[in-house]
């Protein structure tokens, strides 16, 4: 087995905020693994409204929170952060060498001299089907996201949602995809609490296509149970709006009812956190744990407003107030990107 990966500073959260914190370390040469529970980064700005524009970054007068996601990731190339996606951090423990012991729900592991927690509202997990003796199947015949399409191939799928995942994976995994489907599943039965869909037109009309063409199935309604057989899930039982519950059979289950945000194992850290967000100063926003920086969303202070523009100072000002854990011995100056041949070195602009 390899030890943990030893590193200056890991950034927990690849929203705006935990990339524009790669930037302000880049600057003092501070290298930095960033963690992110989502898939991509972006955090709110590509989760919430990847498509929505933004008026108030300074000196952008307009983009979405795609662009400005995209931007960010040009922005902080320079400074090579290694990320780590899909996994949450669950573990923060001090050792005794002062450095932080740091853990994901993948097993991925640290040791770092900082933390810079970019965490905002939390991370980002799916949002949960609750349905009594559910549980048990989750990860073996109940799903809340596709790891590997060939695990459902000739399968009798339950498909719950009405957003982009639901409507992406029901066709996915339906009859009609050019020169055989690999991964088709034996039926596809696409189930709503209504007959409306927030997931992209030209979806929801191949959908009620393959509908019409019997290659699949939309039921509306709730899941409300389910039945067992052999120890194994057989069926879910379906209410609908007439209020009828009917039983559905099935080999695999799975649902797609959008992310929402948890602070999850923040909570456990030893950090001073006051209604769910961390208590920070506002000349190093540094937590109540020396080492350990808290910027955007996450953090309160006297005044503090949720913007990104806030969170992007926060970066800067914390950056400086870690390099002391990092070069104990080196006095930090101020330098100015545009004339500092040094600043020119780091950028790469030579
Ligand atoms: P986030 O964007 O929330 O990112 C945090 C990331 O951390 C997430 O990706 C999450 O998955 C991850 N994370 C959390 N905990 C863990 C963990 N334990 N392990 C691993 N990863 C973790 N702001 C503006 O300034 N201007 C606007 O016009 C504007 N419009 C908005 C419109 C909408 C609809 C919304 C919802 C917000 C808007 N905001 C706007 C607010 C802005 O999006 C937030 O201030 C900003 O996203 C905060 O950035 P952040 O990086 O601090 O946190």
């Amino acid at each position: 087995h390899d030890g943990p990966i030893e590193t200056d500073a890991v950034i927990v959260g690849a929203g705006p905020v935990g990339l524009f914190q790669v930037f302000e370390l880049g600057l003092l040469e501070i290298k930095a693994h960033v963690i992110d529970s989502l898939a991509y980064p972006g955090g709110q700005c590509v989760e919430l409204y990847p498509d929505k524009p933004i008026y108030d970054i300074p000196a952008v007068p307009v983009c979405t929170g795609q662009e400005l996601t995209d931007n960010l990731l040009k922005q902080i190339e320079p400074f090579g952060a290694t990320f780590h996606f899909g996994q949450e951090v669950s573990k923060v423990e001090r050792q005794e060498d002062g450095r932080f012991y740091v853990e994901t729900s993948k097993g991925t592991r640290f040791l770092t001299k900082t933390i810079f927690i970019a965490a905002g509202v939390g991370a980002f997990q799916p949002k949960q089907l609750k349905v009594e003796g559910l549980a048990q199947y989750e990860g073996t015949q109940f799903h809340y996201r596709v790891k590997n399409p060939a695990d459902f191939a000739g399968k009798n799928l339950v498909v719950v949602g009405g957003g982009d995942s639901a409507l992406d994976w029901a066709l996915n995994f339906c009859a009609g995809n050019a020169d055989g489907n690999p991964h088709k599943a034996e039926s596809v039965i696409l189930i709503h609490r209504r007959d409306g869909f927030r997931a992209a037109p030209a979806s929801v009309a191949k959908m009620r296509e393959m509908c019409d063409a019997l290659e699949m199935q939309f039921i509306v309604g709730q899941i409300t149970g389910i039945e067992e057989k052999d120890g194994k899930l057989a069926g879910a039982k379906v209410t609908g709006g007439d209020g009828v519950t009917r039983v559905v059979p099935m080999d695999a289950l799975l649902v797609f009812f959008g992310l929402s945000p948890k602070l999850g194992p923040i909570a456990d850290w030893g950090l001073d956190i006051e209604r769910k967000q961390l208590k920070v100063d506002t000349e190093k926003f540094a937590t109540n744990v020396p080492g350990i920086f808290a910027v955007g969303d996450i953090n309160t202070y006297p005044g503090k407003k949720k913007l990104i523009l806030s969170g992007f100072h926060e970066c800067a000002l914390a950056a400086f107030g870690a390099a002391p854990f990092i070069f104990p011995d080196k006095k930090i100056h101020l330098q100015y990107t545009t004339t500092s041949p040094k600043l020119h070195k780091v950028l790469g602009v030579e």
